[in-house]
């Protein structure tokens, strides 16, 4: 059977990785036909939008897409087009496996960890009010006169939302994943204690949920609380699942605990759709350099393959990957901190998966 799958290069290293990624999938055997689409920086050049609805067209038809990082504008320009893919096409949960492979230089060893991020929320709503805007002027008019609150009249602000059928279902999500793949426990991350009408929401759903699943241990913990013991005893944590902000800053303390963000793959799910992508953003001082690690794309490939039932071409895919990890001869420049001269570039590190593949 072969598989349609949307392929979106992205930005900066995105287009080298994506190669990369693109030939070791090939390399299992599995036939693919994928349709290519533009998004950011290239799209804005080709077609004018950041974000071409024929993308969406192209996700909603195939319903699997991978995807290079793409570049977001910092402070200004256009808004991300990662949370516009997103928020367009309904994918609310992020997935986002850390686990450590022999070989990669780390303070760790076997650390088996997987953030579950709610994906469509939070500070992430995109609700944003800029200083100096009569919107902004009237919101700070709204808590003065119901809170009683002076909010300075410079004041900027980004509104965090936590609905009860978005934490709903994360957590479930993050509870059928856990029973799916026989993980022991879920770990509910939220700053409860000082964000009540919000993380507080997100926490007692999670409690309510947690009834339904017995066979899983539950617990949580508060997201500073949580950073530390993450970095103190990580073999004690197994799924965690967190509203999107502190999802996201525990995806990369998660992948600085496996070797870092070149190792860190990642799926973003709706019940229907799934794009696939790694952790990482595009590290634009390494575009077109051969430099970078492509292998957290590749994993982000091995965990689509899983998702299209091609287990048995997944699993020799990700051994291979492991493979050249463990051998340390054929890898990028961040997994030979002590010898980055001698590292393999991007494209080697794809000859030296698809020689694995093959032998
Ligand atoms: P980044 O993840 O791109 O890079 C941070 C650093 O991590 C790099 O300088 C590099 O040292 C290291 N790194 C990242 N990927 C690596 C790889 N494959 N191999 C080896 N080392 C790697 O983060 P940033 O510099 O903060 O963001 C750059 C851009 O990417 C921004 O515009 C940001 O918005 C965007 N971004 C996109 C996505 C996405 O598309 N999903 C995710 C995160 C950030």
């Amino acid at each position: 059977m072969t598989h349609q799958i949307t392929l979106i290069p992205g930005d900066g290293i995105g287009p080298e990785i994506t190669e990369a990624t693109r030939r070791v999938l090939e390399a299992t055997g599995v036939a693919f036909d994928w349709e290519l689409a533009y998004v950011g920086k290239t799209a804005q050049e080709m077609f004018g939008s950041v974000l071409p609805e024929s993308v969406l067209e192209s996700i909603r038809k195939n319903r699997v897409a991978l995807k290079g990082p793409v570049t977001t504008p910092v402070g200004s320009g256009f808004r991300s087009v990662n949370v516009g893919l997103r928020k367009g096409l309904g994918l609310y949960a992020c997935l986002r496996p850390a686990k450590a492979y022999p070989g990669v230089p780390s303070v760790y060893s076997g650390v088996d960890l997987v953030v579950v991020r709610e994906n469509l929320e939070d500070l992430y709503s995109g609700i944003e009010f800029e200083r100096g805007t009569t919107e902004a002027a009237r919101l700070i008019e709204l808590v003065s006169e119901t809170r009683g609150e002076n909010l300075g009249s410079d004041s900027g602000v980004s509104l965090k939302v936590i609905s009860e059928t978005a934490s709903r279902r994360i957590v479930r999500f993050a509870f059928e994943y856990a029973r799916a793949n026989q993980r022991r426990k879920v770990t509910a991350v939220h700053k409860a204690n000082i964000m009540k009408f919000s993380d507080g929401l997100f926490l007692s759903v999670a409690r309510e949920v947690a009834r339904d699943y017995p066979d899983i241990e539950f617990e949580d913990r508060i997201v500073d609380n949580m950073c530390m013991q993450l970095v103190q005893k990580p073999d004690r944590y197994d799924v965690l699942v967190a509203p999107n902000l502190y999802g996201d800053l525990l995806s990369d303390l998660c992948a600085g605990l496996i070797g870092g963000l070149g190792l860190a793959p990642g799926a973003n799910l709706s019940d229907e759709l799934a794009i696939f992508e790694p952790t990482h953003g595009s590290a634009p001082k390494y575009t077109g350099m051969n430099k970078v690690n492509p292998m957290a794309m590749m994993l982000s490939g091995v965990m689509m393959l899983r998702h299209l039932g091609e287990t048995e071409s997944a699993a020799r895919l990700e051994a291979a990957i492991a493979g050249v990890i463990a051998e340390g001869k054929h890898v990028t420049y961040d997994l030979k901190p002590e010898a980055p001269e001698k590292a393999a570039g991007t494209s080697q590190v794809a000859d030296a998966v698809i020689a694995r593949l093959g032998s």
